[in-house]
């Protein structure tokens, strides 16, 4: 199953802020792609996960809106992509994504 969001990032390839299309394989970040020049970062390659990644998780941490209002559109869905039996709590999730990219 493959989620979309999207987020405002500085690009690293054309050094705008746009959109970009972040696509998550359940609850695994997939990949990002600059919706300006199309730039795509496979997050499979850990070890090249650009600076802004990591500003991206530091901006949904102080700005869970979006992710509120997911979980707001599908609680369900939203609670299952969470670990644990917790409510969802955006910064938990980013934890473990943190966790993920080390
Ligand atoms: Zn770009």
């Amino acid at each position: 199953m493959t989620d979309v969001e999207h987020a405002d990032l500085r690009c690293e390839s054309c050094g705008e802020v746009a959109d970009h299309e972040l696509r998550y394989a359940g609850r695994l970040l997939e990949s990002t792609r600059c919706s300006n020049c199309g730039h795509h970062i496979l997050l499979d390659q850990r070890s090249l996960v650009p600076a802004y990644v990591r500003d991206l998780e530091q901006r949904l941490v102080s700005k869970p809106g979006r992710m509120l209002r997911r979980a707001a559109r599908d609680p369900l869905g939203y609670a299952r992509q969470l670990p644990g039996r917790d409510p969802p709590q955006p910064a938990k999730f980013w934890r473990e994504f943190r966790e993920l990219l080390r």
